[in-house]
């Protein structure tokens, strides 16, 4: 799928952002404080508990782990504890089985407690990450043994000198100490957790959810004209997949959905009785190749009014005993079963990213796919390389040299210039291609979908850079494994499928996505581009894309120092 989306497609109709997540007096993260009373619940299973204690004794005695004995033993801080935390509740999300196991040990426990990964809550308002009580594991100090010969009892406005004479006074003496030693720690203590707990709110409030807050601002402050009710407002995203044209479109794009056919008609045994998940069905097409390879249960989603028509289609076909059509959104629809078998998801866009339909499909993954179930895809990988396109560039920067007879410079240099979707021809790639995002459909997380990547790039010939070139190859797997990085997509391997976008390949309709530089490069054969690659969701509408591109030319005998580092943003709306 791929549509050209105008800027102003709402957030309702993205998928993720829905209304609800957006309600700008939704204040939850800023309620956690006062959440201590709320339920936790079991890292494993469903039962809720009122104390942090009261849960990990539950944890330990019925699912056979003591986090708290773990702790001490391990000398976890605040952030390991809560990284084990997140890192468990992934587990028990993505294999429901754990809910009721009775013995668990985590593997590899130092890497987990030392992955930034797991400091993104998995439970949205998890009061657990914010209700257990944070201790060092031994506080030597309240062992300390008192020695003083005179103690001082403040009160609130005098002080009383208290000389012990006897024995039993000194005892007494050293256990007054005692107490107010402990409670001079204990206060400075719960200070401590008090800042980390407040220094990791701010921190999942940042890195998180910053998308999620500056939007609520931007409606806050009325800056994005959105309508009072659900209804009343334009659903440009998924109107646009209720014409015909842009079906037709992805349908004739015979790459693509041959691609799609051809993995599951060649791997009729993975899909013989099994039940499959269509996110985003458009037409059904998908559907019905699973329902003709034998699944025994189809259930196709699909948001847009197309659905009307895919009705009469699956009837025309006689698979409606087989396929099931929901209308909906995926993130908001229930489906008859607890799990899946397959999820099939035609979700890419252009420059693999846009549209953001992978975050649905990411929320199918968690909610309905078997521990042993199958994706398709089950990976796609995001390749950039540089071309040389004279006639491009002088088209689309060089015109502004002389315009009826004017220069006008400052047309040429936007603060953010569009990238472009287009076909390239293959011999206009002037450097080798590098991977600059993996995308392991499976196991991905949400997000990690806004990335920064570092590239190399190497001239292969003497010429001129005019930008930078953007695409996508997909894999379709039997058992969701890992596509190693030397591995190719023409590279025949027993069991693997799959297809380019790339301009060596047979054209789809993804096209490529060029960035287009504001000055060209000059090249040798073997001179070298250093960069990096920003690709983020837009926060004006998380379904476009923002990019600001990096880079340091290094030509063969150049001086490292020499070089400049050129800086140029682009947008994908
Ligand atoms: N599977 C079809 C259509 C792919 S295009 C085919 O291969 O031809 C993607 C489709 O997903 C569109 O029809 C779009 O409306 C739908 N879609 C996108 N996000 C969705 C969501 N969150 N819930 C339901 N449908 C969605």
């Amino acid at each position: 799928m791929s549509i050209q989306a105008p800027s102003h497609i709402e957030y309702n109709s993205s998928s993720e952002y829905s209304e609800s997540e957006y309600d700008p007096n939704d204040e939850r993260w800023d309620d956690w404080e006062e959440e201590a009373q709320q339920d936790l619940k079991c890292l494993f299973c469903n039962e809720l508990f009122t104390s942090a204690d009261d849960l990990f004794n539950h944890c330990s005695h019925h699912h056979g782990f003591d986090f708290q004995k773990i702790r001490a033993e391990l000398k976890f801080d605040f952030y390991q504890c809560i990284r084990l935390i997140n890192y468990i509740r992934q587990q028990v999300l993505n294999n429901s089985e754990l809910e009721s196991i009775t013995s668990y040990t985590v593997q590899n426990i130092q890497s987990v407690i030392n992955d930034d990964v797991y400091l993104k809550p998995v439970l949205e308002d998890d009061p657990l990450l914010y209700a257990f009580d944070y201790a060092e594991s031994e506080d030597d100090e309240f062992d300390k043994d008192v020695e003083s010969n005179s103690f001082e009892l403040k009160g609130q406005d005098q002080s009383i000198e208290i000389d012990p004479t006897t024995p039993l006074e000194h005892e007494l003496l050293k256990k007054l100490r005692l107490a107010e030693e402990r409670l001079f720690n204990t206060e400075a203590r719960f200070k401590t957790i008090e800042s980390q707990f407040n220094d990791y709110r701010n921190m999942v409030k940042n890195s998180f959810l910053d998308v999620y807050s500056d939007i609520k601002s931007e409606r806050s402050t009325g800056s994005l004209k959105m309508t009072s009710t659900y209804e009343e407002r334009t659903n440009y995203y998924f109107n646009s997949y209720a014409k015909n044209d842009i079906h037709e479109e992805m349908l004739k794009d015979r790459v693509r959905t041959e691609s799609y056919r051809d993995f599951i008609y060649e791997n009729k045994d993975l899909f013989k009785n099994k039940i499959v998940l269509d996110v985003g069905c458009g037409t059904g097409i998908l559907s019905m190749f699973a329902a003709k390879a034998g699944a025994s249960k189809v259930f196709s989603v699909e948001k847009s009014d197309i659905i009307e028509r895919t009705k009469e289609i699956v009837k025309e076909n006689q698979l409606d005993n087989i396929i099931t059509l929901i209308n909906g959104k995926i993130e908001e629809v229930d489906l008859p079963v607890k799990k899946v078998d397959i999820i099939i998801s035609e979700w890419m866009g252009y420059f693999l990213f846009f549209e953001a339909m992978l975050d649905s499909v990411i929320v199918a993954r968690d909610k309905w796919l078997a521990s042993d179930g199958i994706l398709a895809p089950s990976h796609c990988r995001l390749l950039l390389s540089a071309i040389e396109d004279e006639e491009l560039f002088n088209d689309t920067l060089n015109f502004w040299n002389d315009v009826y007879g004017f220069k006008m410079t400052s047309m040429k240099s936007p603060i953010k210039t569009s990238a472009i979707v287009e076909y390239v021809e293959p011999q206009a790639v002037i450097t080798n291609v590098v991977s600059i995002k993996e995308v392991p459909t499976y196991t991905i997380r949400k997000f990690r979908l806004d990335f920064t990547s570092p590239f190399t790039l190497v001239s292969t010939r003497n010429g001129h850079i005019h930008g930078f070139l953007g695409y996508f190859d997909t894999w379709f797997t039997r058992d969701n494994h890992d596509i190693p990085l030397s591995q190719n997509i023409d590279d025949i391997v027993e069991g693997v499928s799959g297809f380019t976008t790339g301009p060596q390949g047979k054209v789809t309709h993804w096209r490529q996505t060029i960035f287009l530089l504001e000055h060209s490069i000059k090249v040798e054969q073997g001179t070298i581009i250093n960069g990096t690659i920003d690709c983020k969701k837009s926060k004006e509408n998380p379904r476009d894309l923002d990019f600001e591109i990096r880079y340091q030319v290094v030509n063969k005998n150049a001086n490292l120092n020499d070089t400049e580092e050129y800086v140029q943003k682009f947008y994908l709306r």
